[in-house]
């Protein structure tokens, strides 16, 4: 008995462990990774990453959604982030990784993207946000804005692409949101 208690108590130390660890890496919320992970996979990638293995960057933002939330309640809030991370971690491949980034803000790493590929990975995503269908929670469509950019070898530091997503991503919001800019 005092063994068998013994494994138990060991095993349950496992799940807490196993839990915890799942937690610092993931977005509660939506299951995605979180910024944390995101930027320790991109502190390896920099260091290991060969002159020819190109990256990519999608910043992707939820279109007005203080409105939404302000419309609809924090709980509709929630359950259109869900549906929007769900969409863009179902299009993106899965060499990609997609994390939540901030409050309504993500960001999709892309292996090895032309500049072209990655236009269109963005133009898909904002193309199936779009047609989520939330009527169950009563909201009639959430779009999206996306920055895009690639870098041009193993050169660049991918915060650096990173900051030149979020800039494309601004200019997206400027030139009228649901679309897709490239850096
Ligand atoms: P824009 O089109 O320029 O991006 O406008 P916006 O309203 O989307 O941008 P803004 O940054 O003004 O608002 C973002 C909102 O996202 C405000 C914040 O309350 C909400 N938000 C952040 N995290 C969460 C969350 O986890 N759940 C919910 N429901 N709302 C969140
Ligand atoms: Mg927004
Ligand atoms: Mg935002």
């Amino acid at each position: 008995a005092a063994a068998a208690s013994e494994a138990s108590a060991a095993l349950a130390r496992t799940v807490a462990h196993r839990a915890a660890e799942a937690a610092a890496t993931t977005d509660a919320l939506t299951g995605l990774p979180n910024r944390r992970y995101f930027q320790e996979y991109v502190a390896l990638l920099d260091r290991g990453r060969r002159a020819d293995d190109t990256i990519g960057i999608l910043m992707i933002d939820v279109d007005r959604f203080k409105l939404l939330n302000d419309r609809h309640g924090h709980a509709v809030g929630d359950v259109v982030l869900r549906a929007v991370a769900r969409t863009i971690a179902a299009t993106v491949r899965d060499v990609d990784l997609p994390a939540r980034y901030g409050g309504e803000e993500f960001v999709v790493l892309l292996r090895d993207p032309s500049r072209q590929v990655a236009l269109e990975v963005g133009e898909r995503i904002r193309e199936a946000v779009a047609r989520i269908d939330l009527g169950a929670v009563g909201v009639e469509q959430v779009t999206v804005s996306v920055g895009a950019t690639v870098g041009s070898g193993g050169a660049e530091r991918v915060d650096d692409l990173v900051g030149a997503a979020d800039r494309a991503l601004y200019r997206a919001k400027r030139f009228g949101r649901n679309r897709v800019e490239a850096a």
